[in-house]
């Protein structure tokens, strides 16, 4: 596959300091598809003087020009969306159908929401005898997953350079390529050297690297909680400002007068979505036990028209998971599943049928799912439903409450004020309304263990921001 052996530092393609590669797999079909260069220290190095060299010039263009440079990178990430959405499919294994839709189509759009809000921001407000300016923080450090490589990347990449920041990017060792050709973008768009750099690399050496160096002022993470809790306590020790985006195990519930079929049948597509690889999949299902067994009926029913497929068809519903480990860890969680009792309703740990080649794992639905049980509380990762059962309102939220993690979450009910209500009552940072779409310019981000800071929107542009108060 079309890759460079090299990292983009300062405007140009360089090679690494260092002679370390990192493959890249295919994992529908465990081929290598590529390598690129595993960044150390020193690279982590040029890359931040780079960025810091590159700083005082950018923060001081003015916030039309940084939008222009915006809406270019929009236009080249519009143009090359299919050349996008097939390196997203090679090396992450999400179905083309979901590539072209969302992986490469949202970057546009929320690229192009930052153009806008560059030319129409308040950097500057008035409060009394003070004047406030809302300036850049300074070098950003990105480090990003792989499970939505490019979406990931332009969340945090868009606000930074609205706000005048300048980055660093460190993208997910599996997902490098995607990364790769955001950076071809941003060359085209004329954005000035060194504003946006690029260091391949492992997580252990190059990100924390990037995350330590003393000349970055804000890490921005998107990742396990593991990494984040590791992250938060570098940046404290640092003094740098930390926006944390982790993991999650978010509710759906469906109360008694929800249209059941609909809530079922969205749900099961939510968590399949992706191979179950979304931070805000809606993993625990809610049902009223009246309900109940209806429900699981119609989970059985919706999951049967998932069959894992070669990713590059269209025809496929299902892809793999990105790699080996994510395999066994989601095979790990199945088996734990059956072990504490949960009743398996669909799927299992053993490998789809015709699929032992690639990292496929069988969409499964579990029902009478406890939350003292391990797949009610750890963010599984793949393509796996928990159906609860609930007595009373009450039950149903201390249900949906009872987790470490507060990412997403969903209410179905007969009237829409019911809903609001319950969603009121939630500890999440989101609540989709009887099938509310995704909206990308609505804040997201997590409450409790589920991270720090917001993304997207004003909101996520605010977070690149520190105030000067000027006093007259
Ligand atoms: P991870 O947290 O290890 O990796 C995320 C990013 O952090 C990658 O770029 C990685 O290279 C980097 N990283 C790893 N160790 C680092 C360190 N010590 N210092 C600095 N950077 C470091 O995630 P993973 O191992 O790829 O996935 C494990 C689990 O994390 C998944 O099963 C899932 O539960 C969760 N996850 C969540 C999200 C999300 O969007 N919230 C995304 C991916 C994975």
């Amino acid at each position: 596959m079309k890759h460079h052996d090299a990292m983009f530092i300062d405007g140009t393609w360089r090679p690494a300091a260092g002679a370390g590669t990192i493959e890249v797999v295919n994992p529908a079909d465990e081929r290598v598809i590529a390598t690129v260069p595993a960044g150390t220290a020193k690279d982590v190095d040029a890359a931040v003087r780079a960025a810091r060299a590159a700083l005082p010039g950018w923060a001081a263009t003015a916030p039309a020009e940084r939008a222009a440079r915006l809406s270019a990178l929009r236009d080249q990430l519009a143009a090359r969306t299919e050349e996008i959405a097939r390196t997203i499919t090679a090396e992450l294994g999400a179905t083309l159908g979901f590539s072209r839709r969302v992986q490469a189509a949202l970057p546009v759009v929320i690229t192009g929401s930052y153009a806008e809000l560059a030319a129409s921001y308040s950097f500057e407000e008035r409060i009394g005898n003070s004047t406030v300016y809302h300036e850049p923080v300074g070098v950003v450090a990105a480090i990003t997953p792989w499970n939505y490589p490019l979406h990931q990347v332009v969340n945090k990449i868009a606000p930074a350079l609205a706000a005048g920041c300048t980055v660093v990017l460190k993208p997910a060792e599996d997902t490098p390529l995607t990364a790769q050709l955001f950076a071809e973008c941003v060359d085209a768009a004329g954005v000035p050297a060194g504003v946006f750099n690029l260091v391949t690399g492992l997580g252990h050496v190059a990100g924390q690297a990037l995350a330590e160096h003393p000349d970055v002022d804000l890490v921005s993470f998107t990742g396990s909680t593991a990494v984040g809790r590791k992250i938060g306590a570098i940046a404290g020790g640092g003094v740098k400002r930390v926006a944390l985006e982790l993991g999650g195990k978010s509710a759906n519930v469906i109360l008694p007068g929800a249209d059941l079929a609909k809530a079922v049948q969205v749900n099961v597509a939510d968590v399949m979505r992706n191979s179950g690889q979304s931070c805000n999949a809606l993993t625990r299902m809610l049902v009223h036990r009246d309900q109940y067994e209806e429900a699981v009926a119609l989970a059985a029913e919706a999951v049967g028209g998932y069959v894992a497929g070669d990713p590059q068809d269209d025809e496929s519903r299902l892809g793999p998971v990105v790699n080996a480990k994510q395999r066994d860890r989601v095979r790990g969680y199945i088996e734990r599943g059956v072990q504490e009792g949960a009743r398996l309703v669909a799927g299992g740990p053993d490998a789809p049928e015709g699929r032992e080649r690639g990292y496929y794992v069988r969409p499964t639905v579990f029902a009478d799912v406890t939350t003292d049980m391990t797949i009610a509380q750890e963010e599984i990762f793949g393509p796996v439903v928990s159906i609860l059962k609930y007595e009373s309102e009450e039950e149903a939220l201390r249900i949906a409450n009872d987790s470490a993690y507060g990412l997403g979450g969903a209410v179905w009910a007969g009237d829409q004020e019911t809903a609001v209500a319950f969603a009121r009552r939630l500890d999440t940072g989101q609540v989709d309304i009887n099938g509310g779409r995704f909206n990308p310019l609505a804040p997201f981000g997590g409450y409790k263990q589920s991270g720090v800071g917001r993304e997207l929107g004003p909101h996520g542009l605010a977070e690149y921001l520190q105030t000067k108060s000027l006093q007259f």
